[in-house]
Formats: C-alpha cells, structure tokens, sequence
C-alpha cells in the first residue's frame, strides 16, 4: 500500500477511530487472509481458518481484560441498545416482573431503563437528571431493592461524558443482586473487578473495532433464566452452549476486534492503555480549566470521563467556525451530541497523545483568534 498523507485525527463517539496499523493490517489481508485464498468475510464461519480466527480474538480478549474462568465471553450481535431488552430477558426470569434496579446517570442508563421496564418491574434506583448530569449520585444514596434480578448501572455515559471511577461494590452496600455494567465506551481502557460484576456488555464501535459486534462478559451462575419469550440467539445460554457460534457471528468485526486485541497487547495492554487515558484526557482538561472561560466542561471533577470530552464555547455562535476550522486542521467529528450541544472529543485508545496535542493546539490558537 502506498503511504498516503498522515491521516486527520478522528475523534468520534462512535463508530469511532482504529489505530492505524490494524486497518493497513485488514487492507492487505482483504482479498487472501494468510495465503487460504479467501478474504474473512467470504469464510464460512465453521471453517477451520475462521474457527482460528474467533478463539484467537476470544484469547486474547480474555487476557488483557484477566477475564476469570467462570464468565463466559460472548460475542454477539444488536448492540448495546439490543443489550438493554437482552439482559433484562435474560437475568429478570424465570418469571416476567422481576425486580430491577437501575442507577441513571446520563442517556444511556436512562434508555437502559426504559427498556427493561418491557420486560421487568425495572425503577431508577438513583438518578442525576435533577443536577443536570454533572455528577455520579453516590453509591450509599441508591435506592436498593431486596430481591432485585441485577443492578444496572452504565459506567461511561458517553453522551454526557461521565464515567464511575470504578465499578461499584454492591455486596459493601448490602446488596446481594449481580451488577450488569455497560461498558461500551470504556472496555479496554482499563482493568475490570470481575468480583464486583455480574454481566458486563459493550458494543464493539467505541474501543473495539467495527459495528455489529457486542461483547457480553457473563457469570456462569446467571446463565439458564431466560424468559421465555427471549430469542435464542439472544440467550445467553443458548450463545455460550455454541461458543457464540448458535447463529452466524458478526465474523469481519470479529476478526478486526482480534486485530485490535493484538494491537492493545503489543502497546503495553491495559494497564498502558489507562496510563495513556490518564495522560490524554488530564492534558485536555487541564486546558479546558485552564483557558480562562473560553471554552469549559460542566461535569464534577471525580466524574470526568477519560473517554468522552464534551465542551462548551463561551459563545456558541461561534461552534460552526469552530468545527470548520477544526476539519481543516484535520481535527475531525468535534460536534457534540445533539441532546447536548456543544463540542464532544473522543479520547479512544487509538486517538494517540499527538491527538490531543494538535486539538488543545488548535483550541488555543482558535481561542486567541476569537477572545
Ligand atoms: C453507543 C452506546 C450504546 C448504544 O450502542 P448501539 O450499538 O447503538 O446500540 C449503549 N451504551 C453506551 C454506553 C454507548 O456508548
């Protein structure tokens, strides 16, 4: 492949940037992975070259994350909005209206709980839509039901830009449900108490690789309670009996997945992986503190999330020659969410420091050109 111009900085929500040795990798494979004449995508998924594939990607996965033997590693499809209406078909059996408690701390959570309420007697156990979503309630105030099938929490809300700083311990608020913890935006990032969690989920398009894959990480003793009326491609016990193979798996985003595992690994895993986040978002939020009301971020410190950066210019009139002049700089996908406004930088693994750098570069400069 011919080396092109160094490529812009993408910091979209999701799908989101790849590192760029992974999809040179993909590219060159695309047509005969390994020599089997065959690209992946025209593999049969039961074919000895996929089968290789698959338990590759399912390793090494298992490795960085120290995923304990008694969670199955599902990959799956429908992602983490189809996660919303799976776990609750699958954890708040036997019998439909089951108890289930879900801490809301930004959009994602609070769709997480519209859609369990289909399926189970699902209520907020705690929310922050009354302070504007600016900080994580904490634990000791959730409202915890006896008896609950599982708490639900979503420990980055990308959309608001809040992350937990670790996943919470129920058992130490006397609480004995299993958690259930949307990762989508974060997994990889950093490391994962599995003794504090039940079923983790997360769509692949944020950290992981392409749309179309959902990873579900989920303790042995939650499998066999299905409601009945969940698909069986979507129970969990169904999809771990089969090794994720009971329907034809998303085989192309596994295989870039397996990619970007590889990748993580060779960089350090995620013990770098966090060190990186750590360094990349302080460098942004020191500037955005920093800048003297220019531009800010409205979120309580101990709930800043290291993955999704939104920010806000002073005067708003002034975002669209904000965004432009970002393009130009090769600063690309800077505009917030449309239930947010504003600006919204996503700090991935794959966004490097050089990332950052050539954004708070930018900010700077924009920010002199305009204050
Ligand atoms: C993106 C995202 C989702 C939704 O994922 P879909 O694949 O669009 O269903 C759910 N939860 C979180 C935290 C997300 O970031």
């Amino acid at each position: 492949m011919p080396t092109a111009n160094p490529r812009p900085f993408n910091f979209s929500a999701g799908p989101a940037t790849l590192p760029e040795p992974v999809l040179r990798q993909a590219a060159e494979e695309m047509l005969d992975w390994h020599g089997c004449g065959m690209g992946v995508m025209e593999m049969s998924h039961r074919g000895k070259e996929f089968i290789s594939i698959h338990e590759q990607a399912v390793a090494t996965l298992r490795e960085l994350l120290a995923v304990p033997s008694n969670f199955h590693v599902l990959f799956m499809q429908g992602g983490g909005l189809g996660e919303n209406a799976i776990v609750p078909m699958n954890l708040a059996g036997p019998q439909p209206g089951g108890l289930v408690d879900v801490v809301v701390t930004g959009s994602w959570s609070k769709k997480s709980l519209a859609e369990a309420q289909r399926y189970a007697d699902a209520r907020a156990a705690a929310s922050n839509d009354a302070d504007g979503r600016s900080a994580i309630p904490a634990p000791g105030t959730w409202q915890l039901r006896e008896g609950a099938a599982y708490v639900h929490v979503c420990s980055n809300e990308t959309i608001d830009g809040l992350e937990m700083a670790e996943l919470p311990d129920l058992a130490a608020l006397g609480c004995r449900s299993p958690l259930v913890a949307d990762c989508s935006s974060h997994i990889l990032s950093r490391t994962i108490d599995w003794s504090r969690a039940g079923v983790v989920f997360a769509g692949a398009q944020k950290n992981i690789g392409p749309a179309g894959l959902t990873l579900v990480f989920v303790r042995d003793d939650l499998l066999g309670r299905a409601l009945p009326i969940c698909p069986s491609a979507f129970d969990y016990s169904v999809v771990a009996a089969h090794g994720s193979m009971f329907n034809t798996p998303p085989t192309y985003a596994i295989y870039v997945a397996g990619l970007v595992f590889e990748w993580v690994k060779a960089q350090g895993g995620v013990a770098e992986m966090d060190r990186r986040a750590a360094e990349k978002s302080a460098l942004l939020y020191n500037y955005l503190d920093d800048c003297g009301g220019f531009y800010r971020n409205r979120v309580a410190l101990t709930a800043r999330s290291r993955m999704n950066v939104p920010f806000f210019l002073h005067n708003e009139s002034l975002n669209d020659a904000f965004l432009a002049g970002a393009r130009e700089a090769g600063l690309l996908q800077l505009k917030g969410h449309k239930s947010v406004g504003g600006m919204r930088a996503s700090l991935y693994n794959a966004m490097p420091l050089a990332g950052v750098q050539a954004l708070v570069g930018y900010m700077k400069d924009f920010a002199r050109r305009h204050g």
